[in-house]
């Protein structure tokens, strides 16, 4: 691949088939945006635009953008969101984070939780974490009956069928690293005093089930990635690279969406500020 990609080319070099086999795929690609300034450049380029088409969204007002992020322990979730919408303000962008549900949210089916956090019309969505969450730990953990599990995945494909038809754009990425980047993460966050803070026991338990999260991550690629709401793969053991791919099919998508500030029915000069 050339050293300045084009969008397409990105999105290409990530999109998935229902073949999908993640162990064959690469958490690096160096090949794919192999100079850092460059990439770096291009994501502050797309940050911009995002911040101006998120303007437009927001003030259009009839269609809504949701980003899904998802990926195992470190790999950079909350970084994505911090690096791609850095320039966009909090005018119009909510972030929602998917932790294990509440007695409340247990209650009641799976997707009700996700369904209320869905962006309202004008709004970008983020999803730290999400419903898939329901087809990967609860599949792991055995947190539900084997056959509910399974009737998920299509469950899922209607629901993100169901929200695209009704003028909401999703846009799902996973975000792979290596069990080797992983380690490394996790022993930052008990070196680095202002990571401590992200450290969670509990990881350790999830870092001994990785071949287990693999193989679940690898089937909900293969049974939701849908032609209206597809998955991409991001290599993310390079956190430039990883948010500068984010960003940049963040952006061929709005810029898709072509989202246009609203006509007015007045004049602007019939009216005069004393
Ligand atoms: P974190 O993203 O590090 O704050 O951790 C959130 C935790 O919540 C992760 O360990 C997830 O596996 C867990 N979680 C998220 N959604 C669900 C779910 N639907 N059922 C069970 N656990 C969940
Ligand atoms: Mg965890």
């Amino acid at each position: 691949m050339n050293d300045k990609p084009s969008a397409t080319d990105i999105d290409a070099a990530i999109a998935v088939g229902a073949k999908v086999k993640l162990a064959t795929l690469d958490t690096r690609r160096d090949d794919l945006l192999p100079d850092r300034k460059k990439a770096e450049k291009q994501l502050a380029e797309d940050a911009a635009v995002i911040n101006t088409l998120q303007d437009r969204l927001f003030a259009e007002r009839t269609r809504a953008l949701l980003v899904v992020l998802q990926g195992i322990d470190t790999s950079g979730k909350d970084g994505t969101v911090r690096a791609v919408f850095n320039e966009t303000g909090p005018l119009g962008v909510v972030v929602t984070p998917f932790g294990r549900p509440t007695e409340e949210e247990l209650a009641h089916d799976y997707l009700w939780r996700v369904h209320r956090a869905v962006p309202r019309k004008g709004f970008i969505g983020i999803f730290n974490r999400s419903h898939y969450e329901d087809v990967l730990v609860a599949k792991v953990r055995n947190l539900a009956p084997a056959d509910a599990i399974e009737r998920r995945y299509g469950e899922i494909v209607a629901f993100e069928q169901h929200l695209v038809n009704n003028g909401v754009t999703v846009l799902k990425f996973m975000l792979h690293i290596s069990r080797d980047e992983q380690k490394k993460r996790l022993q930052d966050r008990l070196d680095d005093p202002a990571k401590r803070w992200k450290w969670n026991a509990s990881d350790l338990e999830d870092r001994k089930l990785w071949d287990d999260y693999q193989a679940a991550y690898e089937k909900m690629l293969r049974k939701t990635s849908s032609a209206h709401a597809p998955w991409r793969v991001v290599p993310a053991d390079r956190k430039w690279r990883r948010n500068a791919i984010i960003a940049s099919v963040v952006r061929a998508t709005l810029e898709a969406m072509n989202p246009q500030y609203p006509p007015v029915s007045w004049k602007p000069e019939e009216f005069v500020i004393e």
